[in-house]
């Protein structure tokens, strides 16, 4: 019989697990951060977010014999742990530091550089719980600084992620670097276009490899990076399903949801092949329009949540042999005004492929 997964979290993550789990005979169980019902003792237990609620049934799951991945979901949820265990391996992340309680900017400064960012050590992702400090503007620290990590601002030429999995044996496989774009902190466009980072494949994989060998992981895990010139520079490391990997479900032969439960149950994990080039955009803080799907080849993923303003709402992925499909795809696609940057980022880059 097939071991049941439980997922923890019911937000899109775990809806687009428990989607791929079904169509390969998985048997994928969603737990409600708030109240989670206890698994069976034979269920394996994953999360769709490193950080969830403490509460009397979360501390239970997490001594459950089937709790997946204690070490990373220990250290990773926290930027002083996370950087702390990046630095022992010699993994090469933005320089950093932990601000004492009697630490004014121009101390940071000295240390980070004319412009440093502050980052709250728990909680805060996609640009939440992060503060930008520049030397020109005599910002005051706030109180929060001794429980957050200061990071120097990176001049990055642009941002790259590695999604890649690890089974139960250690083998791993990766997808090609993705290239992203963020507006605010927030991911709004991600494109994988099959050469454009070859060169840096190798290196990727390696850092990524170390990482999840030390940690004895099993599952899918996403390695954040700035590119500096040819140098990766870790930004940060998702132990789960990643937003900068939703391409693969039209992009590879395997999608990034059913690579992760492959690798937890132990079955075959071969190389995804991916499909040339693909594109992804995040529909930010937007109410569902059937314009949409006016477009041929959007092939939209609603999430079906409250609207929110800048809430992620749902994505559509752009796939088609001929980049050039996929750029007339992309102006076609009704998008608001704040779109128009990252947009034009995306068709730069679709045209270089002619
Ligand atoms: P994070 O929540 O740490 O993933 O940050 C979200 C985004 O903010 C990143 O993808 C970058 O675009 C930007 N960012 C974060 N840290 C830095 C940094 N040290 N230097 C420059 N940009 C940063």
């Amino acid at each position: 019989m097939t071991q049941p997964i439980a997922i923890l979290g019911m937000g899109q993550l775990g809806w687009m697990l428990s989607r791929a789990g079904e169509r390969i005979g998985a048997s994928v169980q969603l737990l409600d951060p708030d109240a989670p019902e206890q698994p069976g003792p034979n269920t394996l237990i994953s999360v769709e977010s490193e950080h969830w609620p403490d509460n009397p049934g979360t501390r239970q799951l997490r001594a459950h014999p089937g709790w997946q991945n204690p070490n990373a979901l220990d250290i990773l949820p926290n930027r002083i742990q996370q950087k702390t265990v990046l630095d022992e391996l010699q993994l090469p992340t933005a320089p950093w530091c932990r601000p004492k309680d009697d630490d004014q900017a121009k101390d940071l400064h000295q240390t980070l550089g004319p412009d440093f960012l502050l980052k709250r050590a728990r909680g805060g992702y996609d640009g939440r719980g992060q503060l930008r400090v520049k030397a020109s503007e005599a910002t005051p620290l706030p109180d929060w600084k001794t429980e957050a990590i200061a990071e120097s601002a990176i001049g990055f030429d642009t941002e790259v992620s590695l999604v890649g999995a690890r089974g139960r044996d250690g083998r791993c496989v990766f997808y090609p670097l993705t290239e992203n774009y963020h507006r605010q902190g927030v991911l709004t466009v991600s494109l994988s276009q099959p050469t454009r980072f070859s060169a840096l494949q190798r290196t990727a994989e390696t850092m990524l490899t170390k990482l999840m060998d030390h940690l004895d992981y099993v599952g899918l895990m996403a390695m954040e990076c700035f590119l500096v010139g040819d140098k990766l520079l870790i930004n940060e490391i998702a132990p789960r399903v990643h937003n900068s990997g939703h391409w693969t479900q039209e992009g590879a032969t395997i999608c990034q949801f059913e690579l992760h439960l492959r690798a937890l149950l132990g079955w075959p994990m071969p190389q995804p092949e991916t499909r040339g080039t693909t594109a992804m955009v995040n529909l930010l803080g937007m109410e569902h329009q059937q314009e949409w799907l006016a477009v041929t080849g959007a092939r939209l993923y609603w999430y079906n949540k409250a609207h929110r303003p800048g809430r992620k709402m749902g994505h559509i992925n752009l796939q088609h042999p001929e980049p050039q499909r996929i750029a007339d795809w992309l102006r076609e696609l009704p998008l608001p005004a704040d779109y128009d940057e990252s947009r034009a980022w995306a068709l730069e880059r679709l045209s270089f492929e002619g």
